[in-house]
């Protein structure tokens, strides 16, 4: 059986490395790691400014970012 396991982002060769690794260096693995993180997309909406005044107030006391603060209220798991 030929060990022809490469890393996952430069294809290096990873015959040297742990059987269990799946990219050469830790710069490939960050890379990777970025790769596998949901995408995220950009979505706009209007809403009336007393409601936006209501949300930047809740996401100042919740510590949050407005954006951060709005997905988790509509994103809720
Ligand atoms: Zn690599």
């Amino acid at each position: 059986m030929t060990n022809t396991r490469a890393c996952n982002i430069c294809n290096k060769s990873l015959n040297n490395k742990r059987l269990d690794s799946k990219t050469c260096s830790s710069s490939c693995r960050s890379k990777l790691f970025r790769l596998n993180q949901t995408q995220s997309v950009l979505v706009k909406f209007r809403i009336s400014s007393e409601a936006y005044t209501d949300l930047t107030i809740k996401a100042f006391f919740a510590g949050q970012s407005i954006s951060d603060h709005i997905v988790q209220l509509v994103v809720k798991q």
